[in-house]
């Protein structure tokens, strides 16, 4: 019997209705044969709200009780989901992510996952129920209630298809697929028909919220396909799965703006081994997520570090920036806050030239100036004020003819 996990975000489970939507596309499966695993996020803008009011009580919220708030979002939808299946006539039963055996690290607020042991859904499976979890949540090894980051129920959703061995996993959402960028920001945005793992990873990291980009690495690297499509429409949505040589063809596939960044910069630290290995042993110590590293040497022989981190490790950020600077003397440090990244994606980058070119001429002519620029194989970004977002996101949409058919 073919195993089905299917994953419904905040949208498509924000009310009494689409929650019974939702029931209803899960019993259709299972009457089609299927063992179903449905994966569910909090409803509507719940999360948000719960960290509103936590922050109405505390401007520093502790990161556990923070999780152990946010967790029960997911868990007031999962159990509606359960109620609204039986009420339908058939089997369900809501587990939390300790119920499940999803083991994470302890870190708070962006946990990663360990294990996961599945006896539990497997038995609830094997007696013909309808097995509802709640995305975005774990326990670490000492029980300790954990969550995986902002939009995570992905994550949880194809790490289940992975370690069940479903062949394919189902992301329900409020758009019907994946678009060369975000349709909101770029409304002449096309649906594309099928991505790379790797493709998706970079626009997802990059900030192409529609897919968690830790659900992309489970993807790739445990083969589950992943079909994300909207929970309003029965319209065939957008593969994302291994790569294909006519892929390639295509030079830039899509195009992402992530906001909410900040940039450090530490000038005058000493151009010997060590100091970044020592930096960034600063950086792992307290949680840091760092995005993009740049270092340079200036005419006077010192080197310059920059690094940029989401706005939500400011304070941690600005710790290591105290600690770093005080520990090799740095001449200056400076905290550009906030900056932005646009960013243009593809794997075809790899076989031709000049899209570098194209995307910086296309900046320059919508006047947006650029204060860094990295790169990888498929990807070059750069970093801007975040005033200029959507305009720069939308001239290189342009520039790259991302609205045509390829
Ligand atoms: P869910 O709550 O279902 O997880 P999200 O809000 O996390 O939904 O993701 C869906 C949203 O992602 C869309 O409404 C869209 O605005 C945004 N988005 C950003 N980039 C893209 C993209 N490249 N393609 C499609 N949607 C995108
Ligand atoms: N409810 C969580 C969030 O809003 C997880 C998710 O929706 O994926 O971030
Ligand atoms: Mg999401």
């Amino acid at each position: 019997m073919d195993l089905i996990v299917m994953k419904f975000g905040g949208t498509s489970v924000a009310d009494a209705e689409r929650i019974r939507r939702a029931a209803r596309r899960a019993i259709k499966a299972k009457l089609d044969g299927q063992k179903v695993v449905m994966v569910v996020s909090a409803m509507g803008k719940t999360t948000d709200h719960l960290i509103a009011l936590a922050g109405e009580i505390s401007s520093d919220p502790p990161r556990r009780e923070l999780d152990m708030l946010l967790t029960t979002g997911e868990q007031v939808s999962i159990s509606l989901m359960a109620m609204a299946i039986n009420d339908a006539g058939h089997e369900a039963i809501s587990l939390t992510g300790g119920q499940i055996g999803l083991i994470t690290d302890a870190v708070h607020s962006k946990a990663r996952i360990q294990e996961i042991q599945a006896d539990r859904i497997r038995k609830e499976l094997d007696n013909g129920k309808i097995v509802i979890v709640a995305g975005f949540q774990g326990i670490d090894s000492t029980g300790e209630i954990t969550t995986l980051g902002r939009g995570a129920s992905d994550t949880t959703a194809v790490a289940l298809a992975a370690v069940l061995g479903a062949k394919l996993c189902e992301i329900y959402t409020d758009v019907d697929g994946v678009y060369t960028t975000d349709p909101r920001m770029e409304p002449k945005a096309r649906k594309i028909a099928r991505i790379s793992y790797d493709e998706m990873l970079e626009l997802a990291s990059l900030g192409a919220g529609v897919m968690h980009s830790r659900a992309i690495e489970f993807g790739k690297k445990y083969n589950v396909n992943i079909h994300v499509r909207s929970s309003f429409s029965d319209t065939e949505g957008t593969l994302i799965t291994h790569e294909v040589e006519q892929m390639e063809h295509i030079v830039v596939s899509g195009a992402a703006v992530k906001k909410d960044l900040v940039q450090f910069v530490l000038v005058g630290l000493p151009n010997e081994p060590g100091v970044a290995a020592e930096l960034f042993a600063h950086v792992a110590k307290h949680n840091v997520v760092v995005d993009d590293i740049i270092q340079t040497i200036d005419e006077k022989g010192a080197a310059s570090t920059s690094f940029t981190v989401e706005r939500g490790d400011l304070a941690e950020g600005k710790l290591v920036l105290q600690e770093i600077a005080k520990q090799f003397n740095a001449t200056r440090v400076v905290c550009n806050d906030p900056v932005a990244k646009v960013s243009v994606v593809g794997v075809g980058m790899r076989s031709h030239t000049g899209v570098a070119q194209k995307m910086f001429s296309a900046l320059a002519e919508a006047e947006v100036n650029i204060i860094a620029i990295t790169t990888s194989e498929i990807k070059i970004s750069c970093i801007i004020d975040p005033g200029d977002a959507v305009k720069a996101l939308q001239a290189i949409h342009a520039a790259f003819d991302l609205d045509k058919e390829a």
